[in-house]
């Protein structure tokens, strides 16, 4: 038994690539895994994509870089976001591929290429609606891509975008359509002029919404963790959730009606019961908006989580009739039995999105194997 404790089943990870590639057919798929691979540890879970068909990685930052570069050296590693001129030289000596968007960070990037000797692999975002990074203008992307191209200490490895909508097919604004239109045109141009280059922008949702949005490769972060871009059900598009939050019952005690449970009373028991106490809490990332606001799996089944979410305990109500000892399991995200609480519930629960669930899980929840 273990306080607090995140298993990942890594092989839902492969499973989910598996499931990707399949979708993708020749399109590569590159494996997001930046944010400590959403919460799930980056290492085991950039190795199980590999292992499930990923053939590239992706990050955001310098720090990832160097994390991921250090371990993965054979493999393509792209650090797509935006970087100071210290974090240039971490990503490049890292050995990662970098993002491009304006004229004086391309000749930034050269210069710091050429100080360490090894040319930088560039993609050249366009900016075709994210409102975010990228140039939005289609002749300046196609100017930098023939810039990158020519100057002996780049090579143009890509050209890319990244949509805002691919997440919302309910929204039918036709935005998202929009912004592959006219990726759709700077991909043609830039494929004309450079056949090697790679173009993408498909994230995981793009890449179930729209075969039109995969050109050469998809960047999929939160299916391969088996998470449903969509925040339903992951099982409708074959996705099994990698991660589940474990921890205990700590004790159990019997409530007679009128007794509170945590800070404030915001829970008094309405008539007699046996209440877990459950040590983790916002500390380990359990937020405290779940406070009368969740459920916690025990012996199988459904449990109200009542009272305030402390930093290191919370409360469930166990029911008058309850036979659960002190020492069993208990589920907050993840299977138990026949029965499960998906990250997509808990995130409807705190109006947010589970990709912001299972980031949040705090780095004093270990990750291990499931
Ligand atoms: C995080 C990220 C992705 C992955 O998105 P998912 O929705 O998790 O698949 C792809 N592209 C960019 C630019 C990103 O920042």
């Amino acid at each position: 038994m273990e306080r607090a404790i995140a298993r990942i089943d890594l092989g839902a990870v492969r499973s989910n690539c598996v499931r990707l590639k399949a979708e993708l057919g020749e399109a590569e798929l590159c494996a997001v895994v930046k944010a400590d691979g959403y919460g799930h540890g980056a290492d085991r879970c950039a190795s199980a994509a590999l292992d499930g068909g990923a053939g590239r990685l992706a990050v955001a930052t310098a720090a990832e870089a160097e994390q991921i570069g250090r371990r993965f050296q054979h493999i393509p590693l792209l650090t797509m976001g935006a970087l100071t001129t210290d974090e240039v030289d971490v990503v490049l000596a890292a050995g990662s591929e970098l993002a491009v968007w304006r004229e004086g960070f391309r000749e930034l990037l050269a210069a710091r290429a050429r100080a360490q000797g090894r040319p930088a692999r560039v993609h050249v975002k366009h900016d075709s609606g994210m409102g975010r990074l990228g140039n939005p203008d289609p002749d300046r992307v196609l100017e930098l891509a023939r810039a990158c191209d020519a100057d002996p200490h780049l090579e143009l490895a890509g050209v890319w975008t990244h949509f805002a909508t691919a997440d919302e097919p309910d929204a039918d604004d036709g935005f998202f359509e929009q912004q592959l239109d006219r990726f759709e045109r700077v991909a043609t141009a830039v494929k004309a002029e450079f056949p090697a280059a790679m173009v993408h922008a498909a994230n995981s949702a793009a890449v179930f919404r729209d075969r039109r949005a995969h050109f050469d490769m998809a960047r999929c972060g939160v299916a391969v963790y088996g998470l449903d871009p969509f925040q339903r059900d992951p099982a409708e598009h074959g996705l099994v959730p990698a991660l589940s939050l474990r921890s205990y019952v700590a004790d159990v005690k019997r409530f007679p009606a009128g007794a509170s449970a945590g800070y404030g009373r915001k829970w008094v028991a309405p008539e007699e019961t046996s209440i877990g106490v459950i040590p983790l809490g916002y500390g380990d990332g359990v937020r405290r908006g779940l406070s009368n606001n969740a459920e916690v799996l025990v012996r199988g089944r459904h449990h109200p989580l009542v009272g305030t979410v402390s930093m290191d305990n919370v409360t469930v109500d166990l029911g008058p009739e309850s036979e659960v000892e002190p020492g069993e399991e208990a589920v907050l995200i993840g299977s138990q039995g026949e029965d499960a609480i998906l990250a997509e519930e808990v995130a409807a629960r705190l109006n947010t999105i589970n990709y912001e669930v299972t980031c949040g899980i705090s780095a004093r929840v270990p990750r291990r194997p499931a």
